[in-house]
């Protein structure tokens, strides 16, 4: 039998894990207090937030947020940050889905004793995601979801007047963005999607306190805490572009563990030359939210849903946007020919959220 591995730091107790992010072999305690001091340091170190501040932590009832909620919450008051925490949930109206992940929310609000806010696409859009789908078909669900959910994010947080939005992004969405933007050739995104705050200048301040923090390492702290979260992936998920960065982002994990965070570095270091073109932010003529055309994708995509047209958001915004702003009844045949090009990727196969047992490596 091969004597138990020590745990690295405190060389009393056995490893339960070899860290994924480090290689050390630590002991659970040991591994707890590890990643709550790492999530201060990136709170300190880039100066989050300020004293008195009202924050909305963006709740899905998923590992991250759900991990998310407990860390700040418990930071707070180790440290004396001076917050005040609020769970802001946005259902989309996906049934077997987010009615599941909300109710694991709404248990954790008891648990954490933070107040929390339902806003649903519904209420904002008058759509479901369900409904949505139904029209739309199988792909380019994600592209209504995402512009949808960020800005009812938003509208929920300026409603509850929160100073800055608290989301979960973990070191691995921000490598997974940073190569879709790559692939997509988004300078623009590309620049802005690794940094920790983003915001100002008319929008409200997010920020990601789980910048550092790897996948599995999340699903590790969430176990090691007795964590309750909803770890069913959606069911639009397969089709989505970014399954296909996931799943080249964990090939070359596979041959370079450092992957991850190389990516979020890459994402960092990343100069755009002053010579090329980036969008310049105004607001939306239609509904006043931040935008870089005269017309918000929300509002274009709500549009094209609203005519019966809903591919009509979906690529180059540009004629469209002349079109809609002209008020033209028919939007030109020709926009609408480049509206139906279709997708080649497949569906991935549905991706399972690692399991403690899956990732602890000892
Ligand atoms: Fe929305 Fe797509 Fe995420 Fe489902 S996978 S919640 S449709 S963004």
């Amino acid at each position: 039998m091969p004597a138990p591995v020590l745990c690295a730091s405190c060389a009393a107790r056995r490893a339960a894990l070899r860290r994924p992010k480090t290689g050390q072999a630590l002991c659970r305690d040991c591994f707890v207090a590890a990643f709550e001091a790492e999530v201060h340091g990136t709170v300190t170190a880039a100066r989050l937030f300020r004293a008195g501040e009202t924050v909305a932590i963006g709740a899905s009832g998923g590992k991250d947020s759900t991990v998310l909620a407990h860390v700040l919450r418990l930071l707070n008051e180790r440290h004396g940050y001076g917050l005040r925490l609020l769970l802001l949930s946005v259902d989309e109206g996906i049934a077997g889905y987010r009615d599941d992940s909300l109710a694991a929310v709404r248990r954790n609000r008891g648990r954490l004793g933070l107040p929390l806010h339902v806003v649903s696409y519904q209420e904002l859009y008058g759509w479901s995601m369900d409904r949505i789908a139904r029209h739309v078909g199988p792909r380019n669900n994600c592209t209504f979801c995402g512009v949808f959910r960020r800005q009812a994010l938003d509208r929920g947080a300026a409603l509850l007047g929160a100073d800055k939005i608290a989301t979960g992004h973990n070191a691995d969405d921000i490598a997974e963005t940073v190569l879709m933007n790559f692939l997509r050739g988004d300078v623009g995104r590309l620049r802005r999607c690794a940094e920790i705050l983003t915001g100002g200048e008319g929008a409200l301040p997010r920020c990601k306190p789980l910048k550092h923090a790897y996948e599995k390492e999340i699903v590790l702290y969430a176990y090691f805490q007795g964590l309750d979260y909803f770890s069913t992936e959606c069911v639009y998920a397969p089709n989505a572009y970014r399954g296909h960065a996931r799943a080249l982002l964990k090939d070359l994990e596979a041959t370079r563990p450092s992957t991850v965070a190389d990516l979020v570095h890459s994402g960092e270091r990343l100069a755009v030359r002053e010579d090329v073109r980036m969008p310049t932010q105004g607001t939306c003529q239609r509904c006043g939210y931040l935008s870089s055309q005269p017309l918000c994708k929300a509002c274009v995509l709500l549009e094209g849903l609203n005519r019966g047209l809903p591919r009509l958001g979906i690529g180059k915004p540009s004629r469209l946007q002349k079109a809609l702003l002209d008020g033209e009844k028919c939007v030109p045949l020709a926009i609408l020919a480049g509206l139906v090009r279709s997708c080649k990727l497949e569906p991935l196969k549905s991706r399972k959220c690692p399991t403690p047992g899956d990732v602890a490596g000892v």
